[in-house]
């Protein structure tokens, strides 16, 4: 089946023609870890979470990288801003190696809660400074760099296709910015952007370079890693869309520039998760991150499930309202609503006695139907839709292997709960408790197997007996 996917450089959906036929590479901006992940960037992981299941269902062997941020860097150029790393460095009175270990690993234990895909690679920044610096030394040898105020620049107007991605002209792109920059002095154009730092004595973290001791820039870890790790052209790069006029509009830029050729061939941007008309940032402070939810109560699962009815260009509202400040407790309408529908489509799966696709081809006509929705950009919600349609546990499970909602793990395991126990069982169970109580075992064991026949198996527990279907 063909794959159409929004390409934010052409602006339409287009049809996805592997690099090397029946694979696919993907990068994907990964997080910053100064701090946790909100759960607005962690929709933006489970989008790409989603995309990676969709590839290898339709057979496409996927390599997924995802780079992990530990070096510290300033939001925009300006030089007065201090960097997140150190800030964050000075905030919890720890190194900033030690921060970066801490909110990795938070991040880790985050995805795994959302059953994210562990990516194939998380390269991490710190460890790949010298496939920055050398992509640096390309650039500035084929000359695109000037150096000046003690960094080294590039030079946007060496570079003619330089709005493509943000459909900007470079004068827009100037204005955009030089909003975000107050007192870089050494730039030439307003929309020219650091490669390497240098001279920043109070800056934690450091390397020797062809520039001085420094560290690099915002953008260039992204180009030097995915290079790396997946060729100097590759398939498909991912982010959220405040990613497109900047920071994805730079990686082109100085990869393009470095290897003459193609940087990614598709570029996918996903929507914002909004707290009614707020965005959710991390430096707004009070943002949301799993931990919130499941200390508000929720499965982070429901999350998952949630963010699975938005398509991942539309924005996504969490109807969010705090309870609690202090404890950070809260609740959101529409998670409460997602929370509910996962939990019976658990029970639902358990029941498998009612499957309403019992035919091998009326199963795969659906499973096509199915797939169409996927293969059609993503569109998991009319996916989620069918399947609530179709109303087959099988096929739930089926699918179940791209919603990574654990339908399988969890139906198993409720249905103990949720099986209801027909009288007439129940009241073997209770016949069998009283011969139990008379030491009547012969009448006892006869009725265990009685119930066995029936299907039923009986334990006895601390709580007293139990039956669960065979
Ligand atoms: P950061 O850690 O800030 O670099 O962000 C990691 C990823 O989350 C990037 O792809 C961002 O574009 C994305 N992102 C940031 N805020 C949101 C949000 N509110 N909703 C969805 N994605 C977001
Ligand atoms: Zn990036």
């Amino acid at each position: 089946m063909d794959i159409f996917l929004y390409n934010t450089l052409s602006r339409t959906k287009e049809r996805l023609t592997p690099l090397i036929p029946g694979q696919i590479g993907l990068y994907t901006c990964g997080p910053t870890v100064y701090n946790y992940a909100h759960i607005g960037n962690l929709r933006t992981f489970l989008f790409e979470d989603l995309l990676v299941r969709t590839l290898r269902f339709c057979g496409l062997k996927t390599t997924w990288v995802m780079n992990i941020t530990d070096v510290g860097h300033l939001v925009s150029d300006d030089e007065e801003k201090e960097d997140k790393m150190d800030e964050a460095s000075r905030r919890e009175g720890k190194d900033p190696w030690a921060i970066a270990e801490f909110y990795t690993q938070a991040f880790l234990s985050d995805i795994d809660q959302l059953n994210l895909t562990r990516p194939d690679y998380l390269p991490r920044a710190t460890e790949h400074i010298q496939e920055m610096i050398a992509v640096n030394q390309r650039l500035e040898e084929k000359g695109y760099t000037y150096t000046a105020g003690d960094a080294l620049y590039f030079d946007t107007s060496k570079f003619p296709d330089y709005g493509k991605l943000a459909r900007l002209r470079l004068d827009e792109l100037k204005v955009a910015a030089r909003e975000g920059v107050t007192t870089d002095s050494g730039k030439r154009g307003p929309a020219d952007f650091v490669l390497w730092f240098s001279n920043k004595p109070d800056h934690i973290m450091k390397w020797e370079s062809p520039w001085g001791v420094g560290y690099p820039g915002w953008h260039i870890e992204c180009s030097a890693m995915s290079m790396k790790y997946l060729g100097e052209t590759f398939d498909i790069h991912c982010g959220g869309n405040d990613h497109i006029n900047i920071h994805h509009t730079n990686e082109i830029a100085q990869s393009e520039c470095c290897t003459g050729h193609t940087f990614a061939n598709i570029w996918m941007h996903t929507a914002f998760l909004t707290l009614g008309r707020d965005k959710m940032s991390k430096s707004s402070g009070g943002f949301l991150t799993v931990k919130v939810l499941t200390d508000s109560g929720y499965d982070p699962l429901a999350y998952r499930y949630l963010c699975l009815q938005a398509h991942y260009r539309s924005e996504l509202e969490l109807k969010w309202v705090w309870d609690d400040e202090s404890t950070k407790t809260g609740h959101a309408a529409n998670l409460d609503t997602a929370a509910s529908t996962l939990k019976r489509l658990y029970e639902r799966v358990a029941r498998v006695e009612d499957e309403p696709l019992t035919e091998d081809a009326s199963f795969k006509a659906a499973v096509v139907d199915v797939l169409g929705a996927l293969a059609d950009d993503l569109n998991v919600p009319r996916a989620v839709g069918l399947l609530h349609s179709y109303d087959s546990p099988r096929l739930w499970k089926h699918f179940d292997a791209v919603l990574g909602l654990k339908l399988e793990e969890r139906a198993v395991k409720t249905e103990e709960v949720i099986v209801e126990v027909p009288d007439a069982i129940q009241s073997l169970v209770e016949e069998r408790q009283a011969a139990r109580k008379t030491k009547d075992f012969a009448r006892s064991d006869a009725i265990r197997n009685q119930l066995a026949a029936l299907g039923w198996e009986l334990a006895d527990t601390p709580q007293g007996p139990k039956v669960v279907r065979k």
